[in-house]
């Protein structure tokens, strides 16, 4: 899949749409979802044109892949989550509902967020 350089997340790396942001490095910009759905909710994406997880796993380099997975543990560090515990979460793809097709993890947190999938779920 090419990548759309039309993207919301793309036009928020260019600046075009404003963002809540919490993060940002060289390779990384962390923001707060507009949708929250937990107390803290906050999405950090790679600032490469990456479509998915895969696409980013598979063409980033190592520089890359190594600062956005320390600045996850920064983020979570900087919002408090460490001790009460947080999720991170990837959508890649139609079976996942990815809708933002611009890599990005979700960090979730500042509640109990249940089990990852209910034993109905499988
Ligand atoms: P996905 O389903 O692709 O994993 O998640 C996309 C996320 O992007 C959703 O949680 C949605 O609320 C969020 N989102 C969509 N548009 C915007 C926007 O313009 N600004 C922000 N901050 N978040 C957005």
């Amino acid at each position: 899949m090419a990548y759309d350089e039309n993207n919301i997340f793309a036009r928020i790396l260019r600046g075009e749409i404003p963002c809540d942001k919490v993060f940002e490095n060289e390779h990384v910009l962390a923001f707060r979802d507009i949708n929250p759905q937990t107390p803290t909710h906050v999405l950090v994406i790679p600032k490469g044109a990456y479509v998915s997880s895969d696409d980013f796993a598979e063409k980033a380099s190592d520089a890359e892949i190594a600062v956005f997975f320390r600045a996850v543990g920064q983020i979570a560090r900087d919002l408090g989550l460490v001790a009460p515990g947080y999720r991170i979460l990837a959508n890649h793809g139609r079976d996942a509902h990815q809708e933002v097709p611009h890599f990005h993890l979700h960090v979730f947190g500042g509640k109990d967020l249940g089990r990852m999938i209910k034993p109905a779920d499988k």
